[in-house]
C-alpha cells in the first residue's frame, strides 16, 4: 500500500507541474479518487493539452483549421452511435478508415491523378476534391442519406412529417415558378401551427481554403444565411415556416439546424418507450453526415486500398 501511496503522490506532483493554476489540494488524500475529481482533473489536464498543441507541434494553417473544425460543436457526435446495422449505423472498415484519414489529415489520394468520377478535376491528397466534386451520385447520396436519416429520427419521435412533399411555391428564384421543387422534408405543425420546410445543404469548410481567416463554422452559417435568403419569403409568403439544415463534412451544424434537432431531441426523449441516449438524435445524424462523406471518399480510392 505503500507503494500505492508514492505513486499516487509522484501523479499528482506530475498534474502540479503541468497544471500549476488548478488547486490540487483537495485531491491530496490517499483514498482513490471519486468519479468526480477524475473528471475535473481530466478536463483541465485535456484542455492544457488543447490550448497548447498549436505551440507543441508547430500546425500548419491546415491543420489549424481542420483542427478547429474537429472542436466545433457536434463534430464528434458520431463517434458516440452505437453500430446497429437496421437503422445503417455501420460502416465497412475502408469507410471508416477513409473519413478517419480525411478528420486527421493523412493522405488518401496520388496527388495530380484525374478524379475517376468526374474525369474533369486531379484529385488533392487530402480529399477536398473528392468532398467537392458535384458528379453523381456521391454528392446527393450524402444530401439523400442525412435527409432519410433525419425523416426516420422524426417519425420515431412521434412527429409527423413528410418527405420529399410537393409544396408548390419553392422554386430556384432565377428560374422562376418552371421549377417548382418539393420541400425534402415537410414537419407538420411545427412552427406556431405551421408547416415547415426543411431544406439540407452539406458543404465543405476547406473550400479555397486560403491559410488565414479561417474561422470553423462560418461555411455553415454562410450556407444557411444563402438558403434563408433564397428560400423564406416564399415559405412566409405560403403560410409555411422555413428550416434551413446545414451541415459540414466534420459535422458541424448551423445554428438553425442544431436547435431544430434540440427540439427533435426533446420529443423523441419524451416519446420514447425505451431509454435512449441524450444525444442520441445527433449521434444518429452526425452519422449519416460521415457515411455520406466516407461513400464520397470511397469512391475515389485506388483501387489497391479498398
Ligand atoms: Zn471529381
Amino acid at each position: 500500500m505503500g507503494d500505492l501511496d508514492s505513486d499516487f503522490r509522484a501523479a499528482l506532483d506530475g498534474l502540479q507541474a503541468v497544471l500549476p493554476d488548478v488547486d490540487l489540494g483537495g485531491f491530496a488524500n490517499k483514498s482513490i479518487a471519486p468519479r468526480e475529481p477524475q473528471t475535473i482533473l481530466a478536463s483541465a489536464f485535456y484542455g492544457k493539452t488543447v490550448k497548447e498543441i498549436n505551440g507543441v507541434f508547430g500546425l500548419s494553417p491546415r491543420q489549424k483549421a481542420v483542427f478547429d473544425c474537429l472542436r466545433a460543436p457536434h463534430a464528434q457526435d458520431f463517434l458516440t452511435v452505437i453500430p446497429i446495422e437496421g437503422l445503417g449505423q455501420c460502416m465497412s472498415a475502408v469507410e471508416y478508415r477513409s473519413v478517419l484519414k480525411y478528420r486527421l489529415m493523412i493522405p488518401l489520394y496520388p496527388e495530380d491523378e484525374p478524379c475517376p468520377v468526374c474525369r474533369k478535376v486531379c484529385l488533392d491528397s487530402f480529399g477536398e476534391h473528392a468532398l467537392h466534386c458535384k458528379e453523381l451520385p456521391g454528392f446527393k447520396y450524402r444530401h439523400d442519406l442525412v435527409r432519410d436519416v433525419l425523416f426516420d429520427v422524426l417519425k420515431r419521435a412521434g412527429i409527423a412529417a413528410k418527405k420529399e412533399a410537393p409544396v408548390n411555391f419553392l422554386t430556384d428564384p432565377k428560374e422562376g415558378r418552371s421549377s417548382l421543387r418539393p420541400a425534402d422534408v415537410l414537419v407538420f405543425g411545427w412552427s406556431g401551427g405551421k408547416h415547415a420546410c426543411i431544406d439540407f445543404t452539406g458543404v465543405s469548410p476547406l473550400a479555397g481554403f486560403r491559410g488565414s481567416g479561417f474561422v470553423s463554422g462560418q461555411a455553415t452559417q454562410k450556407a444557411e444565411a444563402g438558403k434563408i435568403s433564397k428560400h423564406e419569403q416564399a415559405c412566409i409568403d405560403n403560410q409555411h415556416a422555413f428550416l434551413p439544415f446545414a451541415f459540414d463534412t466534420f459535422g458541424c451544424l448551423a445554428p438553425v439546424a442544431s436547435g431544430f434537432l434540440k427540439r427533435v431531441q426533446k420529443a423523441a426523449l419524451a416519446h420514447a418507450t425505451v431509454s435512449v441516449g441524450h444525444s442520441y438524435v445527433f449521434s444518429r445524424v452526425g452519422f449519416a453526415i460521415q457515411k455520406g462523406v466516407a461513400a464520397q471518399l470511397v469512391a475515389r480510392l485506388p483501387t489497391h486500398d479498398l
